[in-house]
Formats: structure tokens, C-alpha cells, sequence
């Protein structure tokens, strides 16, 4: 198979792939569409098996890059970078300097942030050797975007709350959260503190255990975590978990998480739809931190941040009444609302979406 055959190549403008002897670097970087902007998103680090399954993963979150800023209404394309490696293992100074030059030499197609396996002072080392970087410490606080990420999730999740249970708290319901990491750390916390029940899991024990002390979560092993009876599962870890496999074994009313590609078909959503459970596109709730580090890329202030944190609920809440009234899937139309306004005119087009 070459990239061009690949079932998740969809018309990518540009795939490079990038190896540097001298650092150890091997790196693809997918820039799927640029037609909104410069392509912004995450420059993730795994211990990939293939390079093969670093292809199909760097291939399937660009494009949802794509959809994601095209929603978030940010001047911005849809583009990825995957590192193949172990984080806590191979990373070193002189890795993220070469993956800096490789983005540099994009000439700016591609910017990146911080994603799983990276952080904001990793970004730093890339400045080294390239601008187009964002996701940066700067005067206000940490370039971490997690926590932005957490509170669009979470106020997103409550409209799903909202429209199914008629709540406007998530108080009392029970939330099973895969994965407590920079972002389902957050929310975990948002979710105990506003009177939530949190159940999770995570591969790293440690976490575990951290969350059990400071939030009093219920531990949950990676069997449990899809099955244990509760009214919202918040997939805040890897991609692909929702498939033919876990969806009959939930027991849930609602999906909604953090983690990217969480579908591992692109019809998986309508198995979702057919049990009765409300999905929240993961590209529509997990904007805030391509919103964060965007606006503050841009020199904009806090303000705008919040204000288009805030925003994600607002469209969230839109396309699940949209959804609901049609009795679609609300997958269907978040990406009827994407494609509608990846084909508008450019100088439209975040206009429209920022409406
Ligand atoms: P992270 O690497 O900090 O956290 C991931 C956590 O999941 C880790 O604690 C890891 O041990 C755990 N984990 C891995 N596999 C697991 C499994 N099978 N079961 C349970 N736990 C598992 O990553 P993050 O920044 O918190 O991001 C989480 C997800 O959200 C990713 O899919 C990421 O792409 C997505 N996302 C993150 C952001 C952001 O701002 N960080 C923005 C949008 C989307």
C-alpha cells in the first residue's frame, strides 16, 4: 500500500515524511487542507507499532483537524504531525529541534502545538528552529491548552446533559472518564466539583492513583471503564475505542470526550444512534485547545479565549437540537455544518462558522 492507496487518505494536500539520523527523528507530517488558513494541530509523540499505524493515525487526525477549525471558526486549516517514538524514552533536545526544522521547511503550510507525548516546553525547543510553532508559555500562564480543551468538553457535555436528561448540572449523574491525562484530569475535576460521580481508568497506574487521592474518583479497570452502568463515558484517552466491539457492551446515555478519532469507523456513530446514545462529535467538544492556542498565536487576549471556549457549547447545543429534530445522528450534522462551510468562498468562510 502506498499513501495514495491508504483508506485514510482523503485528497491531503501535502504528506511528508521526515527521518534525521543525527537525532533519531522519524516524523510524518500531514497537512490535509489549507483552504481556511495555515493548518494547525497537535504534533503528537507515540510508540507507534508500524510506521504504517503512524501513517493511518497522522492521516485520519489532520483531517479531523479540518473539521475541527473549519466548526471552531479559526483561520486556520486542518494538519497533524506524529513523531514515532516512546515520549518517556527517545525524546531529546536535539529531536524536537530537528522536528522543528522539518515543520520549518513547510514555509508556514503547517503549524504546531502541543498534542499526546508533547509539551509546551518541547514546543520551545522547536522555536529553535522554526516560528511556526504555537502553544507556547507566554505572560498569562502556561501554553498548555488542556485545560481549555477540559472546559469546552465539559460545558459541551452539560448541553448534551441538558438535552437528555433536562439538567442543567451534571449533579447526582455518574461519569465514566477513559483516560486522565492533561485533558480527563481537567474535566474529571470540573465534572467532582460541579457533584458528578467520576469512575476511571488509566493504563498508567500512577495516574490512577493520583485521581482516586486528590478527586476521589472510582477506579475502573479497561474492561470496567466501557461497561460499568452510567449516564455520560468520556473517552479522554486514544482514538478508535468506539466500534463495533465496545458500543454493545455500553451502558451509557451519552458519549462525550476529549480524545480524537474516537470513532474507529466513520459510520460508527449510527450504532451510537441506533442504541439510543446521544454522541458528541469529538472534533465538535475538543476545540478549545486549537482555539487557545490559536487566539494566543494571533496576540489576542484572554477574552477571546473564553469567548471561544464558550462558543463550542453554544454550536454544541445547536447541532444536538438540529440532530434531534431530524432524528439524525448529531455526527451527521456536524459534518453537514463542516462540509457546508469548507464550500463557501474563502473570504466567508470564519465568518460564517464564528457566527
Ligand atoms: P495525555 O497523553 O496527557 O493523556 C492520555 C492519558 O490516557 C494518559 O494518562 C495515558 O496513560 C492514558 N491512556 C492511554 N491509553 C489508555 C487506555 N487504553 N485506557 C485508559 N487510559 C489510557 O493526552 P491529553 O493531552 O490528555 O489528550 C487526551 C486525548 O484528547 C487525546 O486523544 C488527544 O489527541 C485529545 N485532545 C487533546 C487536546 C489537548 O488540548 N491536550 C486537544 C484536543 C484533543
Amino acid at each position: 500500500m502506498n499513501t495514495f492507496t491508504h483508506p485514510e487518505f482523503s485528497n491531503h494536500e501535502r504528506v511528508v515524511f521526515v527521518t534525521d539520523a543525527a537525532s533519531g527523528l522519524k516524523a510524518i507530517i500531514a497537512v490535509h487542507s489549507s483552504q481556511l488558513g495555515p493548518a494547525i494541530g497537535g504534533c503528537r509523540m507515540w510508540p507507534y507499532a508500524s510506521a504504517l499505524d503512524a501513517l493511518t493515525d497522522v492521516l485520519r487526525l489532520s483531517r479531523g483537524m479540518t473539521y475541527k477549525n473549519a466548526l471552531a471558526g479559526i483561520a486556520s486549516g486542518g494538519g497533524k504531525s506524529v513523531i514515532i517514538g516512546d515520549p518517556t524514552r527517545d525524546k531529546s533536545a536535539s529531536l524536537m529541534r530537528a522536528m522543528g526544522k522539518a515543520i520549518h521547511d513547510l514555509g508556514g503550510l503547517y503549524i504546531a502545538a502541543e498534542d499526546s507525548g508533547t509539551s509546551p516546553s518541547d514546543m520551545a525547543l522547536m522555536t529553535e528552529s522554526t516560528h511556526y510553532v504555537a502553544g507556547l508559555d507566554h505572560e498569562w500562564g502556561s501554553g498548555d491548552p488542556s485545560p481549555s480543551t477540559a472546559l469546552g468538553v465539559f460545558l459541551s457535555l452539560k448541553k448534551a446533559v441538558l438535552q437528555r436528561f433536562g439538567q442543567p448540572t451534571v449533579n447526582g449523574l455518574r461519569v465514566n472518564v477513559q483516560g486522565l491525562g492533561q485533558v480527563g484530569f481537567a474535566l474529571a475535576g470540573l465534572l467532582v466539583r460541579e457533584g458528578a460521580e467520576v469512575c476511571a481508568s488509566d493504563t498508567n497506574e500512577n495516574t490512577l492513583l493520583r485521581a482516586v487521592d486528590e478527586l476521589s474518583v472510582t477506579p475502573l479497570n479497561h474492561e470496567e471503564i466501557f461497561t460499568n452502568p452510567c449516564d455520560i463515558f468520556a473517552p479522554c484517552a486514544m482514538g478508535g475505542i468506539l466500534n463495533e466491539t465496545t458500543i454493545p457492551r455500553l451502558s451509557t446515555q451519552i458519549v462525550a470526550g476529549a480524545a480524537n478519532n474516537q470513532l474507529q469507523n466513520e459510520t460508527d456513530h449510527l450504532l451510537l444512534h441506533e442504541r439510543g446514545i446521544l454522541y458528541c462529535p469529538d472534533y465538535l467538544i475538543n476545540a478549545g485547545g486549537v482555539i487557545d492556542v490559536y487566539h494566543r498565536r494571533q496576540g489576542h487576549n484572554i477574552d477571546a479565549v473564553q469567548c471561544g471556549v464558550a462558543d463550542i457549547a453554544e454550536r454544541t447545543q445547536s447541532i444536538l437540537t438540529d440532530a434531534h429534530a431530524r432524528q439524525i445522528s448529531p455526527e451527521t450534522v456536524a459534518a453537514q455544518h463542516a462540509e457546508t462551510l469548507l464550500s463557501q468562498p474563502a473570504r466567508e468562510k470564519t465568518r460564517s462558522a464564528a457566527a
